[in-house]
Parts: structure tokens; C-alpha cells; sequence
């Protein structure tokens, strides 16, 4: 798949409108369109990588850089003190449904474990 037919890459280069909350040069967060809880944010990477599966060692200063921009994005919204949930679906199993890797952000309602 190219950059131009990923869905993620298209938000992220702005040909497809969606309600950004964070952007730096590599990342950016926006709010997922079928909302699992009050806090339901996207966090990708602008870079093109398919899944969590495509990490390799190359992206290590990436991953922690995600990780610490997650982190930055759930203090925006208040979720520190309360808690919060990053999920990567990978693969058909785990329910992922884009590819283009994307960390789920959930927050603002106490979250059962485990999920389905
Ligand atoms: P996955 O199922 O791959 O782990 O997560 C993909 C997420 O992308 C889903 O939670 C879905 O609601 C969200 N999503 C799918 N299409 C769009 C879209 O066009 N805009 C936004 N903001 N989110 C989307
Ligand atoms: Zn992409």
C-alpha cells in the first residue's frame, strides 16, 4: 500500500479532514471517529509504518519517542491522575483495521480488563 492509499498517511498529510489534537514532525494525535470511551485519541506516526509487527530496530528511538508523546498527549486531557490505556491492535486477530501503525488512546471512564 502507498502513502496515498493509507488512510492514516492521507490524515496525516491533511487530504482527509479529522480533529487533530497534537502534531509535532513525527507524530500526531486526533480523535478516533467511533469513540470507545470519553477519551478516545489516535497517535501515529507521520513516518508510513503497517503495524507493530513492521518495528525494527531502526524505529527504537522512534518507539520511545511515541511512548513520551502519548504520554504528553493523555496529560493534555487530564488522564494522569486517573489513569489511562494505550492499546496497538496488530493484525487480523488482534481487530486491526488500518495499516499504518497507531497506538489507541482511552481514558476519562474506569476500563475493564481484559478485553475481548
Ligand atoms: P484498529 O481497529 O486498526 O486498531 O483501529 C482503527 C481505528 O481507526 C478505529 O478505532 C476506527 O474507529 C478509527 N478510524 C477508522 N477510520 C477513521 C477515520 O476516517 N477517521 C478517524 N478519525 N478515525 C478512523
Ligand atoms: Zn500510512
Amino acid at each position: 500500500m502507498t502513502s496515498a492509499e493509507c488512510l492514516f498517511c492521507r490524515i496525516a498529510g491533511g487530504a482527509v479532514p479529522a480533529e487533530v489534537v497534537a502534531q509535532t514532525e513525527q507524530f500526531l494525535a486526533f480523535k478516533d471517529i467511533k469513540p470507545h470511551a470519553p477519551v478516545h485519541l489516535l497517535i501515529i506516526p507521520v513516518e508510513h509504518i503497517p503495524s507493530l509487527a513492521d518495528v525494527t530496530p531502526q524505529h527504537t528511538g522512534l518507539m520511545g519517542e511515541a511512548i513520551q508523546f502519548t504520554n504528553r498527549v493523555a496529560r493534555q486531557f487530564q488522564l494522569a491522575q486517573t489513569g489511562y490505556r494505550v492499546v496497538v491492535n496488530c493484525g487480523e486477530q488482534a481487530g486491526q483495521t488500518v495499516s499504518h501503525l497507531h497506538l489507541h488512546l482511552l481514558g476519562g471512564r474506569p476500563l475493564r480488563w481484559p478485553p475481548g
